[in-house]
């Protein structure tokens, strides 16, 4: 046998794996191995995925709907998005103008890779999702990640966004509610923002609204291109059914925005996934169309648990943990715990050690704040059942006494 070179797309070589994913795949190791770790580190819902929308993809396979579809996904599925943007979002939207894809990644990738171009910037405000910054690498481009501290809610202010932009920026990410820090845009902050956009049209907008219904204490959610129409034209809207309705292993992802950039889109999904499973479309369709009271209920439990994991991570010694508006990510700060060791004996010199600490010794796990691009923090999935939450709030509040100078 000849030794083949193992030579890797230069872009890829380069980009890190997905931090959730290998935390996801840590845990899943030590539960395999026995070990009863209780996850906080994946961000899904824990629910089961509502029953009329099982039945609807059960009944989607004995009806024969088991072919390919149209790479731009099923034309009912497009008009319930449609009325979906329409309704929820105040977009008039054709079914020309939306997109399906194999979940919400795949419409993000998919918008920047049929966009950038070497030497293209992509402003991402940090704290992001960790995919982000990769998927701009792996197309090529340079993710200019903008630091918003605590101090500003997490969130990106215009002078901030005006000193990020130059003549290469393609486009701007915003996340709302925010992955990681469960930040929330207020329409008086989306507008500040948009004034600065208006003054800068070359830059795209890619609006990620995966977290749209989990908005808390009566607190609305906005989308950019409703608050400022004039960016409607540049602005990518993209959303899916993952969180709303507790799909994310059904992979439907969707969008809309201006058709030369879906066209573009379109062009790259047929040669590479061509539509989503169809089976998925037909289930995505029952939840968009169906009854909706399970996102309100899922509202309210999560809006309950947020409050249960703020309060008792402050009073873990070491943390800090200001209320979230959105989503179901608590990111605390864990800066009083640098520099002293776990009572396992372990040094914590950096957010990812006690993370790792916090798994090996006290059985949960936790996203380190680093891998989100700020840290010393931890972000704490609270998509787990109410006793296991406790569980695990009492875990994280013995090792943080445990801990020694
Ligand atoms: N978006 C979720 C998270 O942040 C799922 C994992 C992923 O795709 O990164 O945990």
């Amino acid at each position: 046998m000849t030794d083949l070179p193992m030579r890797l797309n230069a872009h890829l070589a380069a980009a890190q794996p997905s931090a959730t994913y290998r935390m996801i795949d840590r845990v899943a190791e030590r539960k395999a191995a026995g070990v009863a770790v209780i996850s906080l580190s994946a961000g899904e819902p824990d629910f089961d995925t509502p029953v009329h929308v099982r039945e609807a993809a059960i009944a989607a396979i004995h009806a024969g709907h088991t072919r390919y579809t149209q790479v731009a996904g099923l034309r009912p599925l497009r008009e319930a998005i449609a009325a979906k943007f329409a309704r929820e979002n105040g977009l008039p939207t054709r079914w020309q103008d939306t997109i399906v894809c194999s979940g919400g990644k795949q419409v993000i990738y998919n918008a920047l890779a049929a966009t950038l171009n070497p030497g293209d910037e992509v402003i991402v405000p940090a704290p992001f999702w960790v995919s982000y910054p990769e998927m701009v690498a792996l197309c090529g481009a340079r993710a200019v990640t903008v630091p918003c501290t605590e101090a500003s809610g997490f969130k990106l202010t215009p002078e901030a966004l005006s000193n990020a932009i130059t003549p290469r920026t393609r486009w701007l990410i915003l996340n709302s509610p925010s992955n990681p820090t469960g930040a929330v845009y207020s329409r008086a902050e989306l507008q500040a923002l948009a004034e600065v956009l208006l003054r800068h049209p070359h830059v795209l907008l890619l609006s990620d609204d995966i977290y749209e219904h989990l908005t808390f204490d009566g607190e609305c959610f906005v989308t950019m291109a409703q608050v400022e129409p004039r960016l409607a034209e540049r602005t990518l809207t993209m959303n899916g059914v993952s969180k709303a309705y507790a799909m994310t292993g059904w992979r439907i992802g969707y969008a809309t925005g201006p058709q030369w950039l879906l066209q573009a889109m379109e062009k790259l999904q047929g040669q590479q996934t061509s539509g989503a499973s169809s089976i998925s479309q037909h289930a995505a369709l029952a939840a968009l169309k169906g009854p909706q009271g399970f996102v309100s209920e899922v509202r309210q439990v999560f809006q309950r648990r947020r409050d249960l994991v703020v309060e008792r991570l402050n009073r873990g010694f070491g943390l800090r943990c200001a209320r979230p508006a959105g989503a179901f990510y608590a990111f605390a700060s864990c800066e009083g715990l640098i520099g002293r060791s776990s009572a396992g004996g372990r040094l914590l010199r950096t957010d990812e050690d006690v993370a790792l600490a916090l798994l090996d010794e006290a059985q949960v796990a936790v996203m380190q704040g680093s891998a989100f691009g700020l840290g010393p923090y931890l972000r704490i999935a609270y998509a787990i059942d109410d006793a296991s939450l406790a569980r695990a709030c009492d875990a994280i509040q013995t090792f943080c006494e445990g801990s020694t100078p």
